[in-house]
């Protein structure tokens, strides 16, 4: 019997799962809030892991598109000290396939390939109604859909999380304000250079500030510091002068050429880091399940997309795959989630704390751990 299955989300979890599903031949139906695929910029870059990203991708049948538009390169990295010093610079080795990077935007339109997303859908409330014969869902336009599984992949603000879980997500008291420089190699040569092929990053008391080389001579810059939720009260968030002075005053005393980061930056967006309690469970509720961020919003330190993406091919594989009985590959993918999620959320959750931290040396010391010397 094929079973009636959708996913929320067209997110790297939600489409890695739709992708192997598709490539056992089972149908399944995708979700998305968005009204199209370019209705939103893509995001920085991703580093996708060879044992969870790059193990999700090989499921799908698509490890080697993904290694043809992965940049390898990018998992160079250079730290400074906020006065400039160079105090590491670990150039990245073209065999390295460890963590290669990948654009957002490609590694959307990698997954998407053959996939029929159904765009512009909102869900709105998803409603186990195993005694009317499966799990509803509802939409922003008045649409209702009934199906045997649906696998919440909605991301931070999942609204298929109430579904099974009341718990939702809290502030770390770390802010992110995303910037970007375009044409970076000719508009800004000086500033190319500095950040290289990979990252950049300086740390400093209770702030950091990182930029990543993207694809296309575009540069990504985050300004992290420690604040309560409410720090830009006074502030307008979307006069791009006004935050850029604020950020400047945030990291003044720092060498010019690091300023030069954000002086340069073309835009802000606000991004206060969120998560969800470390070892997020729920208990099993019949028809609805979550991966992802939906399940464990983490600080965004390299884990969140990797573990979205092993979960969607672990679980489309299982359904596709497994014993009849959906309800226990459901209730087995989420025992397997919980557990290796679990360890990811402590990782990170400690990784935040002496990233953006009162004493900058632990910084270094966590990347000399798990640096290559
Ligand atoms: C700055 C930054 C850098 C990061 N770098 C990395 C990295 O290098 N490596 C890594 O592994 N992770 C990284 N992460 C984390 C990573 O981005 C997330 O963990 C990952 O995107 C989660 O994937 P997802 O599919 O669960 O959810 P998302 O990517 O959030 O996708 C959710 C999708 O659901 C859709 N949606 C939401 N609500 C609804 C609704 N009601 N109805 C229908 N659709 C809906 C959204 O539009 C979206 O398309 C980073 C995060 C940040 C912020």
């Amino acid at each position: 019997m094929r079973h009636r299955i959708a996913v929320v989300g067209s997110g790297p979890g939600g489409l890695t799962f739709a992708r192997v599903l598709h490539r056992h031949g089972h149908p399944v139906t995708v979700l998305e809030r968005d009204p199209s695929p370019d209705a939103r910029p893509p995001g920085g870059m991703l580093d996708l892991h060879q044992e969870l990203g790059q193990l999700a991708l090989d499921k799908a049948g698509l490890l080697t598109d993904f290694e043809a538009l992965s940049r390898p390169e990018g998992q160079a990295m250079r730290i400074l000290d906020p006065g400039g010093t160079v105090l590491r610079d670990w150039p990245a080795r073209p065999d390295d396939r460890a963590n290669p990077e990948i654009d957002r935007g490609r590694l959307r339109d990698l997954l998407l390939g053959p996939l029929d997303v159904r765009w512009g859908r909102d869900v709105t409330q998803v409603v186990p109604w195993q005694d009317r014969g499966g799990v509803l869902v509802r939409c922003a336009d008045g649409r209702e859909e009934t199906f045997d599984l649906v696998v919440g992949a909605d991301g931070a603000w999942s609204r298929t999380r109430p579904a099974v879980s009341p718990v939702t997500p809290h502030y770390t008291g770390v802010t992110s304000v995303e910037t970007s420089l375009d044409d970076v190699d000719t508009r800004h040569p000086d500033l190319a250079r500095l950040v290289g092929d990979g990252s950049l990053a300086v740390y400093g008391v209770n702030r950091a500030l990182v930029a990543q080389r993207n694809s296309g001579g575009h540069v990504k810059v985050y300004a992290q510091f420690r604040a309560p939720l409410d720090w830009h009260t006074g502030l307008d968030l979307a006069d791009v002068d006004a935050v850029r002075s604020s950020l400047l005053a945030l990291f003044d005393g720092w060498a010019a050429p690091v300023r030069d980061l954000l002086r340069h930056g073309a835009a802000f967006v606000h991004r206060p880091l969120h998560v969800l309690p470390v070892s997020h469970t729920w208990t099993h509720v019949p028809g609805v399940t979550l991966l992802g961020d939906a399940a464990h919003l983490m600080p965004p330190l390299g884990a969140g997309a990797n573990l979205a993406m092993l979960e969607g091919a672990e679980l489309a594989e299982s359904v596709a795959t497994g014993p009849e009985d959906l309800d226990g590959t459901v209730r087995a993918f989420e025992e397997r989630m919980w557990a290796r999620a679990g360890r990811w959320a402590k990782i990170t959750t400690a990784g935040l704390e002496r990233l953006v931290s009162p004493d900058p040396a632990q910084a270094l010391a966590l990347f000399d751990r798990v640096h290559p010397s």
